[in-house]
């Protein structure tokens, strides 16, 4: 057994350095990190971290452990890596161990990012509520014309935070979900037309006409959840009337195909077409992160909580389908959703 098949058996990245400061063994883990064969080489010349190079010294010099950390930057990212160094006794050598840590940052990070948003989007409205029941306690007192104008705010304001918490819930629950395969067959013609006749009194508000082009005559069966798949299409219609064009028109098309690419058998697309200002391309990757909005006023206004298409984003993965958007400022926006149909359907 040679030492640098133990090193090679090692399932993290491992790199021995000798009481010369010399690199005297790497495995391929390691390889990568580095991405060149240091053997032979001063460490110096390869970790420039000086509290891991530090952390090397204490152990040459008598320590039997240490501990450091080691930030690399690959392809635009940062590596992150718990650098474990241990004395090897036998010739006075370092052995040391790195267990890439990156992904568990970059997850803490998203968690307390998360939690920075929710908290500033709860806060505006509660921020709005405050400061009017102060104006109704005290100016606005004795004025029931601007009591009734304020109360209608706040009721709006109210029923935003109301919309926020439930699909904050309504995406824990589709996250819970996602790796869970649905297994009801599911016909979506039906689903849809209940969408489009529960917002029809939002269409009718903003004047937006329907057009349904139901483009096939096979039956349109697919594996899925219901509920999941009406709150697809009620996001994506409900985007289609508030920022299409008042008075416009929102085109819903169904297609049966018998080959999908992206999941190599036969599917359903469904895409909802409007014709509003459209988006320009350079939201159009972003668009499915949660609070992300091109217009941040504009969402408000329209009691958007920036999270609707983070659900449909969700929901489409665990259905395996695929949603593709295409929009162009001035050309309307089309949100197309694929799913797969059972083989046998
Ligand atoms: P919101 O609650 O803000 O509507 P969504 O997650 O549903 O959140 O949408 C995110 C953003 O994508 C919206 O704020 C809006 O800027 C943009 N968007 C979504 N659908 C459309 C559309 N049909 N036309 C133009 N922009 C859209």
């Amino acid at each position: 057994m040679s030492s640098d098949e133990v090193l090679q058996a090692f399932p993290v990245p491992v790199l021995v350095v000798g009481c010369d400061q010399r690199v005297t063994g790497q495995n391929d883990g390691a390889t990568n990190i580095f991405g060149v064969d240091l053997v032979g080489r001063h460490v110096a010349t390869a970790i420039r971290q000086p509290s891991l190079l530090e952390a090397i010294e204490t152990v040459l010099t008598g320590d039997a452990h240490a501990d450091a950390r080691l930030v690399i930057s690959k392809h635009g990212r940062d590596m992150l890596y718990d650098v474990h160094l241990a004395e090897l006794v036998s010739d006075h050598s370092v052995l040391l161990t790195f267990l890439d840590v990156s992904p568990h940052e970059e997850a803490g990070q998203m968690r307390s990012d998360f939690v920075a948003n929710v908290s500033h989007e709860l806060r505006t409205p509660l921020t709005a509520l405050s400061g009017f029941i102060e104006t109704l306690r005290g100016p606005a007192r004795d004025d029931p014309d601007a009591r009734a104008r304020f109360l209608d705010i706040m009721e709006e304001e109210a029923s935003r935070m109301n919309r926020l918490v439930t699909e904050l819930l309504s995406l824990s629950r589709v996250e819970d979900l996602e790796r869970v395969r649905p297994t009801d067959l599911v016909e979506l013609d039906q689903v849809i037309s209940l969408v489009i006749n529960a917002l029809s009194p939002s269409a009718r508000d903003r004047d937006v006409d329907f057009r349904f082009f139901f483009e096939t005559d096979q039956p349109t069966i697919v594996v899925g959840e219901s509920d999941q798949l009406t709150q697809v299409f009620t996001n994506l219609i409900e985007n289609a009337i508030k920022y299409g064009r008042k008075g416009g028109t929102v085109r819903i098309t169904m297609n049966a195909l018998p080959q999908v690419s992206a999941f190599k058998g036969p599917g359903l697309e469904v895409a909802v077409q409007d014709d509003g200002d459209g988006i320009d391309p350079k939201h159009l990757g972003r668009l499915t992160e949660r609070f992300y909005r091109v217009d941040n006023h504009r969402s408000r206004e329209l009691g958007g909580t920036g999270l609707g298409l983070a659900i449909v984003k969700h929901i489409v993965n665990r259905h395996r389908g695929r949603l593709r958007i295409e929009s162009a400022p001035g050309a309307g926006s089309c949100f197309t959703v694929s799913l797969p149909m059972p083989e046998t359907a």
